[in-house]
């Protein structure tokens, strides 16, 4: 009996979410489905806007890569353990953050 199951399926079913979120930011930023303006304000717009839409994929890819760790841990039969203290984390914490890898007096 794996206690971290439903949690690891619940960061699986993140990460594919975010996967394809970070995927649909890529095929805008290329323009594939709205090209850029021939019009320079319009293409002010459209840069401003690939600029924000750069900072989510960024985000996006910083909770991708904290929830392939903790897959990882789980692999390892690391996950739960606090990385500063060792302690184990308390699982209503880990059910809040599943990817957290610090107990909650370390995150304070
Ligand atoms: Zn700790």
């Amino acid at each position: 009996m794996d206690q971290f199951a439903d949690l690891q399926t619940l960061l699986k079913k993140k990460r594919a979410e975010l996967d394809e979120r970070v995927h649909r930011i890529k095929d805008d930023a290329r323009h594939i489905s709205d090209p850029l303006e021939q019009d320079s304000k319009e293409r002010a717009v459209q840069q401003e806007n690939d600029e924000v839409q750069d900072a989510l994929e960024k985000e996006a890819q910083i909770e991708l890569q904290a929830i392939d760790r903790a897959l990882a841990r789980m692999t390892s039969g690391r996950y739960g353990l606090c990385r500063d203290c060792g302690n184990p984390i308390a699982i209503e914490r880990l059910r809040a953050l599943p990817y957290t890898d610090r107990c909650i007096d370390c995150a304070r």
